[in-house]
């Protein structure tokens, strides 16, 4: 792909726009966090809103009606670091070990397809040499991805 330069703020402001439509029949509540001086990214084209569509989509689907979804950047060792956290139940211990395997879903079928963070993996792993992971508790989850400024950089 060509060169780009992306303003991650951009992406993730434009991803916002996208769910309006599953978030205005709920009260669930999204916090932005940006940090301002934020670098942009240099790279090969960009899938990155498929990042943020997917993380967004598993912390609506989380919370259900209600809650608070807290989006934060901040520059980290070279890397722009993006935070998705949601207050939701969490993600219990049994299944931590499989959420990134492909088909793997809790949802009910026909509701999940179980392709989402294997997707936002691959996409963050080897398209931009970055990494992607998440802690989770009954308080919460909240998922990291990294992303070298210099695309180029793993
Ligand atoms: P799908 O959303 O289709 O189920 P994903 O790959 O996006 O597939 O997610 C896999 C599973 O990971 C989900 O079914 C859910 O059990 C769990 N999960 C992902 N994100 C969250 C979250 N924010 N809170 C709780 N569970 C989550
Ligand atoms: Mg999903």
């Amino acid at each position: 792909g060509e060169v780009v330069v992306a303003d991650v703020h951009e992406g993730l402001d434009s991803t916002l726009i996208m769910l309006k439509h599953k978030l205005k029949h709920t009260s669930i509540k999204v916090k932005r966090e940006y940090d301002e001086t934020l670098p942009k990214l240099t790279m090969r084209g960009s899938e990155l809103n498929q990042v943020w569509t997917n993380l967004l989509d598993n912390a609506i689907g989380a919370l259900g009606e209600t809650g608070t979804i807290t989006i934060r950047t901040l520059p980290d060792n070279g890397c722009v670091r993006v935070d998705i956290a949601d207050n939701g139940p969490g993600i219990p211990e049994d299944v931590r070990a499989r959420i990134f395997d492909p088909f793997f879903t809790t949802k009910a079928p026909g509701s999940g397809t179980g392709m989402g963070l294997d997707t936002a993996r691959r996409i963050v792993e080897q398209r931009h040499g970055g990494s992607l992971s998440f802690e989770s508790n009954g308080e919460g989850t909240v998922f990291h991805v990294w992303l070298p400024i210099d695309g180029k950089k793993k």
